[in-house]
């Protein structure tokens, strides 16, 4: 039986600075594979980055604790595949910000998600508009409320021009991802506020030591 997990009274405070979507979703473990910085830990940290992603509404997240109040073991399979996304979508745009293709596995799986994903895609038009937008049909799971748009996300990213943009920080532990919009495409850390700053201040430290007598 899967394991209920609490229901936070104080959901992370998630980043949404990747400049995309699925960056943002890739971005919610910090300094991966240390172990340290998950912040998708269990369900409700899924429900909380869906809602402040503006992905799910109160009801589908009112749904959600309560699956998880109830042990739902669909749900806990749907949470682990939300996860393997994210990993996957890692793996593919850290190659890329690499200089390298991607493996084509890693390509094969991504793209049945794709296509799994696109089934439900729809265009609705605007109300009294010559103009539609994307919209989705009903899911099963609560979940694909917040799957399908990162899937459509990276696809849209991936098909681009843009695609070329996706760097990983330079930090050798951070591992979070981020389209360069700078001028110069030389844009090096995932903020200047975090990673740049301590690089900045390690450099001090560093040249203080090399000139000490
Ligand atoms: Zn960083």
């Amino acid at each position: 039986m899967a394991s209920a997990p609490d229901v936070s009274p104080h959901p992370h405070d998630f980043d949404f600075s990747g400049g995309d979507l699925c960056l943002d979703f890739v971005n919610t473990v910090s300094d991966r594979g240390t172990g340290q910085g998950e912040h998708l830990a269990a369900w409700p940290d899924l429900t909380a980055w869906g809602e402040q992603a503006g992905l799910l509404a109160p009801a589908d997240a009112v749904r959600l604790r309560g699956a998880a109040r109830r042990r739902d073991a669909q749900l806990a399979r749907d949470f682990h595949r939300a996860l393997a996304l994210r990993e996957g979508l890692y793996r593919v745009f850290s190659t890329i910000a690499a200089g390298r293709a991607p493996e084509a596995r890693e390509l094969r799986e991504l793209n049945e998600r794709i296509g799994m994903t696109l089934r439900h895609a729809r265009l609705v038009a605007r109300d009294g508009q010559l103009a539609w937008s994307w919209a989705w049909t009903e899911s099963r799971s609560p979940f694909d409320r917040v799957v399908w748009p990162v899937v459509k996300s990276a696809a849209d990213r991936l098909a681009s021009p843009g695609a070329a943009d996706i760097r990983e920080c330079a930090s050798s532990t951070c591992t979070w991802l981020f389209v360069d919009q700078s001028r110069t495409k030389r844009r090096r850390w995932c903020s200047m506020q975090t990673c740049g700053n301590r690089a900045k201040a390690r450099r001090f430290y560093e040249r203080r030591h090399q000139t000490a007598p």
